[in-house]
């Protein structure tokens, strides 16, 4: 767990224009001062992420997400009422005081209140708004323990060891552009629960959004069942259909608690080095949406 001293010490170097490894609910982040172009730079660079690519900011409250926009529609604002802090991310306008490599140019801004105490002591104690991808190399797997992150970028960057991250997979990413949402990345809050607490909406694509994102080295592949595995010392990651005799990992048959799991056990199998990991579909049901979405990019 993270002390008081070492959150002292990490707010600091943010403040300072470094950057630092953080748990979130979601996934582990790679965060900087956000008004810092310079700093942001860093993370781009250590990544090797593209520029095309926009953060998402992290702020404390409603008050501090509202400094970094330049609306604040009432959609907006009842969605941070219900969801905040939590995995959701609302794309808005962006106020000039945002370097533009933020946000890849573009002139919106995704900002959210994470939901994990250290994220929050973290940006409160910097006192400043800081953004961060997750704390990968580009397009591979996201990290949701600090050990993913060593794993990724050795001592290169200091990692808050906040233990496992308890959502699992990257928010839900939202436009509110024009007071009108659209789901830009569909996460474990889905469009259903959006539309009963806002507006009527559609869906379309986020920058930066790969097909091929959230990769394992190993290759992955999505199945339907045993019969379509491929040969060899692979492994079988099944939640409805056993019986498979090689390496298999058992995940829990419901939405939350998969995803809770599913990148720990991809990091885990991609240690091993086997020919194939072979992921056995979801239900195409809405509440698996965020979790078909991240296995298909993976698969590539
Ligand atoms: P990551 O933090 O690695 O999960 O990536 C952040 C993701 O948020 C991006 O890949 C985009 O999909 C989305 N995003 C962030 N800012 C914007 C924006 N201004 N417009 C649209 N999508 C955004
Ligand atoms: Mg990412």
């Amino acid at each position: 767990m993270v002390s008081e001293a070492e959150i002292a010490r990490a707010a600091a170097v943010i403040r300072g224009g470094g950057l630092i490894a953080f748990p979130t609910e979601t996934v582990y982040g790679l965060g900087a001062n956000a008004l810092d172009a310079a700093a942001v730079a860093k993370i781009f660079e250590l990544k090797g992420r593209p520029a095309s690519s926009p953060l998402i900011i992290h702020v404390t409250s409603i008050e501090m997400a509202r400094n970094l926009v330049t609306e604040w529609p009432s959609e907006a604002d009842q969605l941070a009422r219900r969801y905040w802090p939590g995995p959701l991310t609302m794309v808005l306008p962006k106020a000039a005081a945002i370097p533009d490599i933020v946000t890849a140019g573009l002139p919106t801004v995704g900002v959210r209140v994470p939901s994990h105490p250290v994220a929050l002591k973290l940006i409160g104690q910097a006192g400043l708004p800081i953004a961060a991808p997750s704390a990968n190399r580009f397009g591979g797997l996201s990290p949701t323990t600090a050990e993913h992150v060593r794993r990724a970028f050795g001592d290169r960057v200091e990692v808050l060891d906040g233990g496992p991250a308890g959502i699992g997979i990257e928010s839900t990413v939202v436009s509110l552009a024009g007071g009108k949402l659209t789901l830009l990345r569909p996460g474990m809050i889905s469009l259903g629960d959006l539309e009963q607490a806002s507006v009527p909406s559609g869906s379309h694509p986020s920058p930066g959004m790969h097909p091929r994102h959230y990769c394992p080295r190993t290759p992955l592949l999505l199945v339907g069942g045993l019969q379509s595995l491929p040969d060899g010392p692979g492994a079988f990651v099944w939640w409805n259909t056993p019986g498979f005799r090689g390496r298999s990992v058992r995940m829990p048959p419901e939405p939350a608690a998969y995803a809770a799991r599913l990148y720990g056990v991809l990091h885990e199998l991609d240690q091993e080095n086997r020919p194939w990991i072979a992921v056995e579909a979801p239900p195409e049901t809405p509440e698996w949406a965020a979790i078909r979405d991240r296995l298909r990019r993976a698969a590539g």
